[in-house]
Parts: C-alpha cells; sequence; structure tokens
C-alpha cells in the first residue's frame, strides 16, 4: 500500500486565497484594511527571513503589515512599551512577536502583556485558557493548519484515537487541545513516555512534533493511520552540498508504506503556519471592527 500525500501547500493557497477574498470584504464593510504588526528584535538571520515572509504575504493578500524592528539590546522595557503601544492602535488587528526573543529579555512576560483580541499567535495565557475552555478565541498556527489538514482528509474526527507526539505550548499542547474538542481520544507522549512505538501504533491519528529527524518509523504506523509531520530538520549536508536536507519528525519512505496519508515534509504543514496567521489575523479584525464573519469561511 502506498499512502496519499497530504498536500499542504495547496491547501495553503486556496487558504490564503480565501483569505484574500474576506480580506477585500473586510475593507469595504469596516473602511479600513485588516493589519498585522509584526515586532522583530535583533539580528537573528532564521528571524529575520520568518519576518520578511510574512510581511510579504501580508501585503500579498490585502491586509496591512506594519513592521518594527528593535535593536539586539532593547531594553523589556521598550519592548513591552511598543506592545502596549501596538495594543492600542485601532489599524493594528493582530501582533505577532517574532521569537525566540535575545537572552535578556522575558519573553512570558512580553507575549502576555499582547491584548488577547490581538493575539494571533494564540499563546498568551488568555489564548490558552480559552482554547482549554472551549472559548471562542486565537490559537496557535501551526496546530491549527494542522487540524484544518486532518478536517479535510477525514472529515469527522470524532472518537478517532490520536496521538500527539509532543507537549510544547506551541504545538504539542494545543494541537491535543484541539483534538479534544473534535472528540478524539487523546494521548499526548513526550521524552518520559515510556513503549512510545506502543503507544503510537494504536493511532489512527499521529501528530509528531519532537524536532528529531525521521524518529517515527514505519513500523510504529497502524496500516492506515493519518499522519502529520510538524517536524522541520536540517540534515548535515552530504559531501559536496552546502545544506543538508529538510526532514520531518517521520521517516516519510517508511510512512508512506504503512499510512493512509501523510504530510511531506518540505510541502506538508509548514506552509499551512503562514496562511494560519493570516487568516488569524483576519479573524481577529472581524471582531475587533465588529464585522461579522460567517461560521467557518475561513
Ligand atoms: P519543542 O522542542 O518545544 O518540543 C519538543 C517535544 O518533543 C517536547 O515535548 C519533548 O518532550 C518531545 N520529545 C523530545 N524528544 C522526544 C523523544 N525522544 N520521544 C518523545 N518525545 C520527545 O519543539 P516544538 O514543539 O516547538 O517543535 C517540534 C518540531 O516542530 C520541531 O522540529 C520544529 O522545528 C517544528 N515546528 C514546525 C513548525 C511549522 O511551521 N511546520 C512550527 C513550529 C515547530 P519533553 O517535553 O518531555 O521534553
Amino acid at each position: 500500500m502506498t499512502a496519499s500525500i497530504i498536500d499542504g501547500k495547496a491547501f495553503a493557497a486556496g487558504l490564503r486565497a480565501r483569505v484574500a477574498e474576506h480580506a477585500a470584504a473586510f475593507e469595504q464593510a469596516a473602511g479600513r484594511k485588516a493589519g498585522l504588526a509584526v515586532v522583530l528584535v535583533g539580528e537573528d538571520p532564521a528571524s529575520k527571513v520568518y519576518v520578511a515572509s510574512k510581511g510579504k504575504a501580508t501585503i500579498e493578500c490585502g491586509m496591512n503589515s506594519f513592521e518594527h524592528r528593535l535593536p539586539e539590546d532593547a531594553s523589556q522595557e521598550a519592548l513591552l512599551a511598543l506592545v502596549d503601544q501596538l495594543n492600542a492602535d485601532p489599524a493594528v488587528d493582530g501582533i505577532l512577536v517574532q521569537l525566540p526573543l535575545p537572552k535578556h529579555l522575558d519573553e512570558q512576560a512580553v507575549v502576555a502583556r499582547i491584548s488577547p483580541d490581538k493575539d494571533v499567535d494564540g499563546l498568551t495565557p488568555i489564548s490558552t485558557g480559552r482554547l482549554a475552555l472551549g472559548l471562542p478565541g486565537l490559537v496557535p498556527c501551526t496546530p491549527l493548519g494542522s487540524l484544518m489538514l486532518l478536517k479535510d482528509r477525514l472529515g469527522d474526527l470524532s472518537g478517532k484515537d490520536a496521538v500527539v507526539i509532543g507537549r510544547s505550548i506551541l504545538v504539542g499542547k494545543p494541537m491535543a487541545q484541539l483534538l479534544l474538542a473534535e472528540n478524539c481520544t487523546v494521548t499526548i507522549a513526550h521524552s518520559r513516555t515510556r513503549d512510545l512505538p506502543d503507544v503510537v501504533r494504536r493511532a489512527d491519528i499521529v501528530v509528531a512534533a519532537v524536532g528529531r529527524p525521521e524518529m517515527i518509523k514505519g513500523d510504529w504506523i497502524k496500516p492506515g493511520a493519518t499522519v502529520i509531520d510538524v517536524g522541520i530538520n536540517r540534515l548535515a549536508p552530504a559531501e559536496g552540498q552546502a545544506k543538508g536536507r529538510l526532514v520531518g519528525d517521520v521517516d516519510y519512505a517508511e510512512a508512506l508504506q504503512v499510512a493512509g496519508a501523510v504530510t511531506p515534509v518540505p510541502g506538508g504543514v509548514g506552509p499551512m503556519t503562514i496562511a494560519v496567521l493570516l487568516r488569524n489575523a483576519l479573524v481577529a479584525a472581524h471582531r475587533n471592527a465588529g464585522v461579522a464573519l460567517a461560521e467557518g469561511a475561513l
């Protein structure tokens, strides 16, 4: 058997097109564009690339992008003051502080300062609490994107056994909450889990968010299971190559032989993250401006 490949790139392109359509309608209804502000502190090269591509994607779908840069040695007070300013700015619907922050800054305190109504990364304590309580709110982009791919593939997830490997605040925990809200029977596995292959073998749905290249082997996977590989790991370069290959947390070649469907890396969950960020910004814009958005439109 060969698994079908879940094309996250195509799904993300469709979502971005829907965001662009609704962004135009929002502008008509609200008399202004939706706006997403991104804050970058310091000079981390990977963060600069992410911020640039987020800004470009925001403009491409018809929203305003506000980029704020602070120097590497910016103080906690200066960063909090910027967050306060963005919280108060009616042109800004979403605020994203690019993580990780330089070591001398208190990341948790900065994230907690973001208004929950503008928390497009879904990482504030209020957003986390809303997700746990089943209240409407903003949900972290990568897990929400993973859920969209699962629902697109499987429809109703009710009653399915789901195993999430990883319990980070960014991916594992919110992923488990989302699957629970879809009435899955959810197991969260982590570095202390015993007999991980056996735990994974029970699952109709496997979400791998570990950060270990190709750790999940084909014989851990129940035949026909749906596998979402969140991991992005760069291998050491082969001889003569400048850059190593990107692989996920799942042994993709092996998974293809056993699973029902699997996300590739790259081209699976990765492209969903920015698409969902844009979606979250536009959902926030509708709520902030009191403009209706049909349930499930995005
Ligand atoms: P973290 O490092 O924060 O969390 C990793 C989790 O995996 C932890 O809960 C850890 O357990 C668990 N873990 C580590 N080793 C093992 C093991 N041997 N067996 C079982 N569990 C283990 O990572 P993130 O959640 O932030 O990211 C996970 C992966 O997803 C990374 O590859 C990252 O690059 C990728 N990622 C991709 C995104 C995308 O856009 N596609 C976005 C965000 C992340 P414990 O808690 O016990 O330490």
